[in-house]
């Protein structure tokens, strides 16, 4: 199947125009989001990093409870029908813990989880080349930030509260430091030190975020994971936040405050070349 079309999805072991694909109203990814996800970016048809998206996905998976894995033949069998080679793109992919026979908190008995796939374009994202405005706000997430869940309302709040103020992101932090953005990982650049928070329960483990923390080792530019105060992350000369979609967005304003000269800044420049680069020649 080849797809300029772009609305042929995945469900439940069939491929089928979005909109016949449909779930029960008893779905628990519905009722509960109970459920986790995958965005994979896929440049000209190559999967980027596919097999630490798995990896995290699997993990995300153990850490909700829900028995579920295939192997990378299986999820290729799933992507690849749904992929343009000639284009970039980004599969959505979601499983949660099925139907149950009503609706009740604990986890039925014998549910086949909901396993769904669709594909999108990925459009530049606007605002990118001059950098985007970011808000900070207190994190009002859960404590199990690492895990990929659908249950994503927090972040839609947090995410309204700053595109409300015209912002492109809200940068969270708890107890004074910085953890990540409502769907964004984020770096600094602190007296010259290319900063990033450390890996815990409180963040998310950025696929892009690892990414750019090898292309640095790589290519000699000094970094660190290491915690960022809000009081630190004032005096940054650059911030950026990181994802699968969006790639490496220079942040220029935080909290109506000039980040920097209040350009997107010369480290920026020197790692997302190199993630250009990278990205187009990963096989
Ligand atoms: N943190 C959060 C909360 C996110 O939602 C995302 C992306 N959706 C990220 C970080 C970035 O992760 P990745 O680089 O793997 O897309």
């Amino acid at each position: 199947m080849n797809n300029s079309n772009e609305n042929i999805v995945y469900l439940n072991g069939e491929f089928l125009p979005l909109s016949a694909a449909k779930i029960s109203v008893l779905d628990r990814g519905f009722l509960f989001g109970d459920g986790v996800y995958e965005v994979i970016p896929s440049y000209s048809g190559h999967l980027f990093r596919l097999q630490d998206h798995l990896h995290r996905l699997q993990a995300s998976l153990v850490q909700i409870r829900l028995q579920f894995s295939l192997d990378l033949k299986k999820w290729l069998e799933i992507f690849t029908p749904l992929l343009d080679e000639t284009k970039d793109q980004y599969i959505y992919l979601q499983i949660s813990r099925g139907v149950a026979a009503k609706r009740d908190h604990a986890f039925p008995i014998d549910t086949v989880p909901t396993v769904f796939a669709m594909c999108s374009d990925i459009k530049p994202f606007e605002g990118a080349e001059l950098g985007v405005k970011v808000l900070t706000m207190e994190d009002s997430r859960w404590e199990m930030c690492n895990v990929k869940a659908t249950t994503l309302l927090a972040n839609v709040l947090l995410r309204q509260q700053a595109v409300e103020q015209g912002c492109a992101e809200a940068i969270l932090y708890r107890n004074g430091y910085v953890t990540e953005g409502a769907a964004s990982n984020l770096f600094a650049v602190i007296e010259n030190v290319l900063i990033t928070p450390i890996k815990t329960a409180e963040i998310l483990p950025g696929i892009t975020r690892q990414v750019i923390l090898e292309l640095a080792k790589n290519n000699a530019i000094q970094h660190s994971e290491e915690s960022i105060s809000l009081t630190a992350l004032r005096t940054a000369s650059e911030i950026w936040i990181t994802s699968s979609t969006r790639e490496i967005i220079p942040v220029v304003q935080l909290d109506f405050e000039k980040v920097g000269d209040g350009v997107p800044g010369p480290v920026f420049k020197k790692i997302n070349q190199l993630f250009q680069e990278y990205k187009r020649c990963y096989e």
